[in-house]
């Protein structure tokens, strides 16, 4: 399943773009300072949304391991990300925690780094974002289980609307053993530093 998205939107439309924003903001792109904003805006965009055109699937199937006899829990904890909203196109600035209970295949820890920034390099919903990791590594490493936490402030909150400060957002996502079975997940929450009933 390739999720490459093609575009029709050329470099200068894009930039193009960008001036009428700031043209729409009040201000004059021609102005010296601002010249160049485009073209660095556009850039910037390449690599905040980068994740379009990655199939973060491809870094599971192509690297697991055979390791027949490990079957406990694997955690990758802290993994920093950075995400923009859907619906303001503002900064998500968090961390994702993921685990796995492995059948015979288990992957490089910076493999699962990879899998949160290519969903995390897109437009995003916090929780569409935790379920497509958790769905990502269920389908590819056909795992026991698999755990999700994120824990992100969206820009949108902070800087704009409610203006709130230090909340974060956290959601999960569990399937499998870490669903069904409450020990396992305890046991996962705790190895993230997340008691049962801590909240
Ligand atoms: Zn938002």
């Amino acid at each position: 399943m390739s999720e490459h998205k093609p575009t029709d939107v050329t470099q200068e439309q894009a930039e193009e773009a960008v001036r009428t924003l700031l043209r729409w903001a009040g201000e004059d792109p021609q102005r010296e300072g601002l010249l160049d904003t485009p073209r660095r805006v556009v850039k910037a965009y390449r690599d905040w949304f980068s994740g379009y055109q990655i199939d973060p699937g491809e870094y599971l199937r192509r690297t697991f391991k055979e390791v027949a006899g490990y079957d406990e829990m694997v955690v990758l904890r802290d993994i920093e990300f950075e995400s923009h909203c859907e619906h303001h196109m503002a900064p998500i600035i968090g961390r994702a925690h993921v685990g796995y209970l492995p059948t015979n295949r288990v992957v490089g820890i910076s493999k699962l780094a990879r899998v949160v920034d290519a969903y995390a390099r897109r437009f995003q919903v916090q929780e569409k974002m935790t379920a497509e990791i958790a769905r990502c590594i269920q389908e590819n490493l056909h795992p026991v289980g698999v755990a999700v936490v994120v824990d992100a402030s969206h820009e949108c909150m902070t800087t704009r609307g409610v203006h709130k400060r230090g909340v974060s957002m956290i959601t999960s996502q569990m399937l499998g053993s870490f669903r069904d079975d409450a020990r396992t997940r305890a046991e996962f929450l705790d190895f993230i530093g997340i008691s049962r009933g801590g909240r």
